[in-house]
């Protein structure tokens, strides 16, 4: 069996909460896909709590619920249900605790670690219909949204009144903010703005036993005992059930410049990025692209990219016009002093917006070229970077496999992406050998195994080794306490 990629189906008969009567026997759905039907009891309460048109259990319906963004994992649930309010979720969790009935928090099933795919005989709690904007206070620059609004509804709402909500994740036309909290996402301005938790200054949560409490306010300063908000934030719906979230905003850069570099050796994109940062540039975008990337995404987007080069930057600068025009030109010279190929600078935000498609279209660029697109997330320290990229480089032709890699080289965090087929075994067992070791050379460089995808059931193995005894006791302990009987995302980040 794979190590990190979980066996996709367990057989029916091992499905059936204790105690519980089935409404229908197991039946098998497709490949190797089984489905059990809720016990009535538990289907009973669900559509008497949240109305029976919020209640899915036909297996056509189910089959979307049956998978997130991450490839060769499936798994049906026993149903889906919309909870529309917070009282609805705590009753849903309230009766699910009580009949033992696991519960897999789901927003739009983005997340390439696993985190919301669904275990045999679950409720998928999907949380999109809770996506109202609640309060925007201009006085305090908050927003307090439902956890299944969109990245982009709340990205949208915060520029409509002329601020800004920097966390920008590739998938945010369509990730909701719960699943951002709950992953902790990153986004291609992390370098100078940071990531979700930077931005959250308070949640609403209810607990596996359908306990509802708030944490946080809109206070800058506040250290009022435990951070309990910085548990749930990263928790990969574990802890608790997030469904309202409020967002610190800031002003909007009244300006921005764009410019995209390439570069014939990979070192030479490396040591511009070093360069960047030594010269106390601190770009909102910083990202690369490799040539494979490059190649698919020109074969997908038709910007103009040059076929012929090794490494693509794309960098911004945000902020006062001055400060912007200064650190664009600045970025252009190291790029240049690095033997760049060429420096595009965009003449205005139609161009600036195509230059960075180079860059949000490149998940999905390399996503046509092949049945299977394994998409990792090896993060190291900056000063790593070329060596990290060379590795990967080097693991790809040892094991003879396609592997694409871009990311947010400002951050340090790449996204070796393997263009593979799940079909094909032979080449799956090379992907997992080539996986575990990019991760291994990762820590070896003082690194992480996700810089921000989480872990999921993806990277359950690596967390295990990776983690010191003390800090694993203490995370089983706090879900033990939190959740004592189990029901929240079992099988997920810890066993
Ligand atoms: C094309 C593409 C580009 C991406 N780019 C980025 C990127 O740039 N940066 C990045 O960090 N990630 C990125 N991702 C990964 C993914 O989009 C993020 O992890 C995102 O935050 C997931 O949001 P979601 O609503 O889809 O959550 P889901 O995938 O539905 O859930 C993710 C996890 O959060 C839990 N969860 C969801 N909602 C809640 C809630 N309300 N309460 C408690 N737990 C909850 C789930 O149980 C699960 O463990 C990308 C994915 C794709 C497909």
């Amino acid at each position: 069996m794979p190590l990190h990629r979980p066996q996709l189906s367990r057989p029916a008969c091992a499905c059936l909460c204790p105690g519980l009567t089935p409404e229908a026997p197991g039946r098998i759905v497709g490949a190797g896909l089984h489905i059990m039907a809720l016990a009535a009891n538990v289907l009973a309460g669900l559509r008497e709590l949240l109305g029976p048109e919020n209640v899915l259990t036909a297996v056509e319906d189910l089959i979307p619920y049956s998978f997130d963004g991450t490839a060769a994992l499936r798994e049906m649930p026993g149903g889906v249900v919309f909870p529309r309010t917070t009282e609805q979720v705590a009753a849903a969790l309230k009766l699910a605790n009580a009949t033992r009935t696991p519960i897999v928090t789901r927003g739009s099933g983005t997340g390439l670690s696993g985190g919301s795919l669904p275990c045999p005989d679950c409720v998928v709690l999907c949380l999109v219909k809770m996506d109202q904007v609640l309060e925007l206070d201009r006085g305090n620059l908050t927003l307090l949204v439902e956890a299944g609004a969109t990245t982009q509804a709340v990205f949208d709402a915060a520029n409509a009144a002329g601020l800004f909500y920097p966390p920008d994740p590739g998938s945010m036309k369509i990730s909701t903010i719960g699943g951002n909290v709950a992953e902790n996402s990153g986004g291609l301005r992390g370098l100078k703005y940071g990531v979700t938790r930077n931005y959250v200054m308070g949640l609403r949560v209810v607990l596996p036993s359908g306990a509802t409490l708030w944490t946080g306010n809109k206070c800058v300063k506040d250290v009022a005992g435990y951070s309990l908000k910085d548990l749930f934030i990263g928790s990969e719906g574990t802890l608790g059930v997030i469904t309202e979230v409020l967002l610190r905003l800031v002003p909007k850069p009244q300006a921005s410049q764009t410019l995209v570099a390439t570069f014939a050796q990979m070192d030479q994109a490396a040591q511009t990025v070093s360069d960047i940062i030594a010269a106390q540039i601190i770009p909102c975008t910083l990202e690369f692209l490799d040539r494979t990337t490059i190649r698919c995404v020109e074969d997908y987007a038709k910007i103009g990219l040059p076929l012929d080069c090794e490494a693509l930057l794309l960098m911004e600068t945000d902020g006062h016009p001055a400060v912007v025009a200064e650190e664009a030109a600045q970025m252009e010279r190291i790029a240049r002093q690095n033997q760049c190929r060429q420096v595009l600078v965009a003449k205005d935000e139609t161009e600036a917006a195509n230059l960075a498609a180079a860059r949000r279209s490149a998940f999905s660029a390399l996503a046509r070229v092949s049945p299977t697109t394994i998409l990792e997330d090896a993060t190291v320290p900056r000063s790593e970077l070329a060596a990290m990229i060379r590795f990967i480089q080097a693991t790809a032709k040892k094991y003879q496999l396609r592997i694409g890699t871009f990311g947010h080289m400002g951050d340090g965090n790449l996204h070796p992406t393997f263009l593979t087929d799940e079909r094909n075994q032979p080449e799956m067992q090379r992907v997992e050998e080539a996986s575990k070791e990019i991760f291994a050379e990762a820590v070896r460089l003082g690194g992480t195994i996700t810089g921000e995808h989480g872990i999921g059931v993806a990277k359950k193995s690596f967390l295990r080794r990776l983690t010191d005894d003390g800090s694993l006791r203490v995370m089983r302990e706090l879900r033990r306490v939190l959740d004592p009987n189990g029901i929240l995302n079992p099988g997920k980040m810890l066993d």
